[in-house]
């Protein structure tokens, strides 16, 4: 009996697609607990590509079990048309294979045009959201006046979670100009809804604990990453959401003594998309190159993603406050090739030397990395599948990076093929 959570160790894209297949395939349960429908997972098995932005990824494998926790927002029409277009591909979806906890909170459509609507009028520096009404909606969550699955259920009690909810929404609106919400329409759409929801209803809590008690293996599939915690990331250009471990507990309803591995993924150097503090960034043609390498383009807008050497200092910081146990070390290709290597190994400010992230905003900008260099291999590392096959430079560097963290490498991946990776710990082993 094992339990793990896999959470990503840096600023999201760390490669936890892979991983996460990888894993799942391998595991009962699979629960997401944070986020809403902007993980953006894209998974090929079979030849055949699937794209998931909130389904847990075990749900296009037969025979397991996906849940969405209470710590997920759920966007009911999305969640309708992903299911849809699973199905498309033949993918079986039933009540038998995903569960929705009866205590989400849903992203209404008013939720995403709140999002834009601050984020276009905002003169104020940009949060960068995706604009899906993810945040709004856990800011109605910690509110109080979410309509969450359960009020599906009862006409009365929708009507008054509504009314509630516009309150709130219709004064909000008006500051930003935009009209007040139409309350019928809102009502009819959500009943419109509510069947498909209400088929996946369930008391996930109870679910987990009884599959944790009958020996099952749960994966529980985190989204983003602890650099965009809502308490540990770099507010405010963090996600609206709790990513580090402990999230898997409360983002589902299972004690934190359930957890029995926790798995970080950490990209061998850094990205970070959008605006906020990124102190090893680099800015020059070595940043490109790792860009270009590494293909490190958002998938969606296209967007150029911020790169920069390994940052041992975050990653260490994130390993401590999701209690890693060992780490899933990604995309060590890309660094072929380079004659040199730097890895960030603390930070110089006002003439002292940092272990860690400050967490005052003006400090986090004043940070100067300090590199520690170390050589790099021309050999290609593309594809490698044991120790062996590396060279003995990638070997040190993964080494270092260990040593520098804190914590062991228990999976290491060298190309985007589930294959091409290395394993040194099974995280699901007794
Ligand atoms: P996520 O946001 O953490 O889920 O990141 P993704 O799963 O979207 O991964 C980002 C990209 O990296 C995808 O295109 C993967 O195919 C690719 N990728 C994952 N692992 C590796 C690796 O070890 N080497 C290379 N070159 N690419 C990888």
């Amino acid at each position: 009996m094992a339990n793990v959570v896999v959470v990503g160790a840096q600023w999201g894209d760390e490669g936890k697609g892979k991983i996460v297949d990888w894993l799942s395939e391998r595991a009962d349960v699979i629960a997401r607990f944070q986020g809403g429908h902007n993980a953006g997972h894209t998974l090929v098995i079979d030849g055949t590509v699937f794209k998931l932005s909130l389904l847990p990824s075990g749900i296009v494998r037969p025979g397991k079990l996906s849940v969405i926790g209470n710590g997920v927002v759920l966007d009911p029409w999305h969640l309708v048309s992903e299911i849809e277009k699973l199905r498309g591909q033949g993918v079986e979806i039933t009540p038998e294979t995903l569960m929705i906890a009866e205590n989400a909170p849903l992203i209404l459509p008013i939720h995403g045009e709140l999002d834009r609507a601050r984020e276009s009028a905002n003169s104020i520096a940009k949060i960068g959201t995706t604009g899906r009404g993810i945040g709004p909606a856990y800011e109605d969550k910690v509110g109080r006046r979410s309509i969450r699955v359960a009020d599906l259920a009862d006409d009365a009690t929708l009507e008054l979670r509504v009314d509630r909810a516009l309150v709130h929404h219709d004064a909000l609106r008006k500051g930003l100009g935009l009209e007040p919400v139409d309350r019928d329409r809102l009502l009819a759409d959500l009943r419109a809804i509510a069947p498909a929801v209400l088929d996946y209803a369930a008391p996930v809590w109870k679910v987990l604990n009884e599959a944790r008690r009958g020996g099952k293996r749960i994966l529980f599939e985190g989204a983003q990453g602890a650099l965009l915690d809502i308490d540990f990331g770099t507010y405010p250009y963090v996600t609206s959401s709790n990513v580090i471990a402990g999230q898997a507990a409360t983002g589902t309803g299972i004690g934190p003594g359930s957890i029995d591995f926790v798995l970080g993924i950490v990209k061998a150097y850094t990205t970070r998309v959008g605006e906020g503090p990124f102190p090893a960034e680099l800015t020059d043609e070595i940043g490109q190159r790792l860009g270009e390498r590494g293909h490190e383009f958002g998938t969606v807008t296209g967007r150029k993603r911020r790169c920069g050497w390994f940052d041992a200092v975050l990653v260490r910081q994130t390993c401590a406050t999701s209690g890693v146990n060992g780490i899933a070390l990604t995309k060590l290709d890309v660094l072929d090739g380079f004659e040199t290597l730097k890895i960030c190994t603390g930070y110089e400010l006002d003439g002292e030397m940092l272990d860690h992230l400050p967490t005052a905003a003006d400090r986090q900008a004043r940070c100067t990395p300090v590199y520690e260099e170390m050589p790099g291999w021309s050999e290609s590392t593309e594809g490698a599948r044991s120790w062996a096959d590396l060279p003995a430079n990638a070997i040190k560097y993964v080494r270092r990076v260990e040593e520098l963290i804190g914590c062991p490498v228990a999976l290491l991946s060298t190309s985007p093929e589930r294959d091409d990776t290395i394993l040194v710990t099974d995280p699901f082993a007794d």
